[in-house]
């Protein structure tokens, strides 16, 4: 089911990176609280048309299974199409910047951005806490396969906020 396209209120320029990057926020207000683990949000857009569309939404542990915020847009994404459909650049709006370990053992969001392909550009709200990994490798990840990746300004202390709920 594709996600209902989002009433952009007046003054917001539909493509202004904060628009979307508050669309992943309401996503990770959506997470169950977690001691042992983060509240993300994440909105994977379609960037190559005007105004941007969105093709998902997610947050932690919506699907089964441990699932994170940036995991689950691919999920539902592959659902309908099962792969990433030619001629469409991507853009992933993360809350926070995706993880490059994970303790469970499972698959790095960082390397599902890298398998999934055709995404350009990656906004992250704020840095992953050294809660559970020491360092968070994901940028330098991004950079070297030439995927940008921007920080959204005035945005990291919610971010933060909403991510660390439970702790
Ligand atoms: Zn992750």
């Amino acid at each position: 089911m594709q996600p209902e396209a989002p009433h952009h209120p007046a003054g917001v320029d539909s493509d202004d990176p904060r628009f979307f990057m508050q669309l992943a926020l309401d996503e990770a207000k959506k997470c169950v609280p977690s001691q042992t683990a983060f509240s993300v949000g994440a909105v994977l857009v379609d960037s190559t048309v005007r105004p941007h569309k969105i093709l998902a939404t997610g947050f932690s542990r919506e699907l089964e299974g441990n699932t994170h915020a940036e995991e689950v847009c691919f999920t539902k994404l592959m659902r309908e199409a099962s792969s990433p459909r030619d001629g469409i650049e991507y853009t992933l709006y993360t809350t926070m910047e995706p993880c490059s370990e994970r303790l469970s053992g499972k698959k790095p969001c960082v390397d599902r951005i890298l398998e999934f392909g055709s995404i350009s550009i990656v906004y992250v709200g704020c840095q992953e806490p050294s809660t559970f990994v020491a360092e968070n490798t994901a940028t330098l990840k991004l950079a070297e396969q030439g995927i940008r990746y921007l920080p959204v300004d005035g945005m990291s202390s919610e971010c933060r906020d909403v991510a660390t709920r439970g702790h």
